[in-house]
């Protein structure tokens, strides 16, 4: 496979630097519960949870909904639970992309019937896609529709190391 740099290093930590900086104006004291998904948002979290001004409590979720494939499944699937009680707090999911927006869909509805009091999104990538009709609050970038991996992001579960986007080309 080849892969083609679409969003390079320092892009991405100048735009991840505003991000965190947005971020910590907007929750000023009232510091939330981090929720980061895994696997692809560990890397984007790593970077932005070290910029921010507040020192939030963190959690991780991991859902799936690719497999090894490079098309949505359409159906999202819960692999851990969290061990943060997140009844009447705020918090803030962080991810990887919004593409379909399932996941996001998926993780606001669970947060919600846990009682979060407030829930924020904040992806680094949001695919431009019609009718995704969810809530973003926060994002690093707005992409075409084309299937990106690197900084977190995996084909098949490599790539993720990689510390710029890139999309994937067969060759
Ligand atoms: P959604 O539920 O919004 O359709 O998809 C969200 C999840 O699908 C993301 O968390 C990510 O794991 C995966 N995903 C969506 N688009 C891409 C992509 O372009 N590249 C990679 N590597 N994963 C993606």
């Amino acid at each position: 496979m080849k892969i083609r740099k679409y969003i390079d290093e320092k892009t991405i930590e100048e735009r991840v630097v505003r991000l965190a900086e947005e971020i910590s104006v907007d929750y000023g004291d009232s510091e939330p519960i981090i929720l980061s998904v895994l696997k692809g948002a560990f890397v984007f979290t790593a970077d932005l949870i070290r910029k921010l001004k507040f020192m939030p409590k963190i959690d991780f979720i991991r859902v799936e909904s690719y497999g090894s494939s490079t098309v949505s499944s359409g159906k999202v699937e819960r692999k851990t639970n969290l061990t943060i009680d997140v009844k009447g707090k705020d918090v803030l999911i962080i991810e990887d992309i919004a593409d379909t927006g399932l996941t996001i869909r998926y993780l606001t509805d669970y947060l919600k019937s846990l009682g979060a009091r407030s829930i924020k999104v904040c992806v680094l990538l949001n695919k431009k896609i019609e009718n995704k009709n969810i809530q973003i609050d926060y994002y690093g970038f707005e992409i075409e529709n084309q299937f990106v991996v690197g900084y977190g992001l995996d084909f098949d579960q490599k790539y993720r190391n990689l510390p710029y986007i890139g999309i994937l080309e067969k060759e």
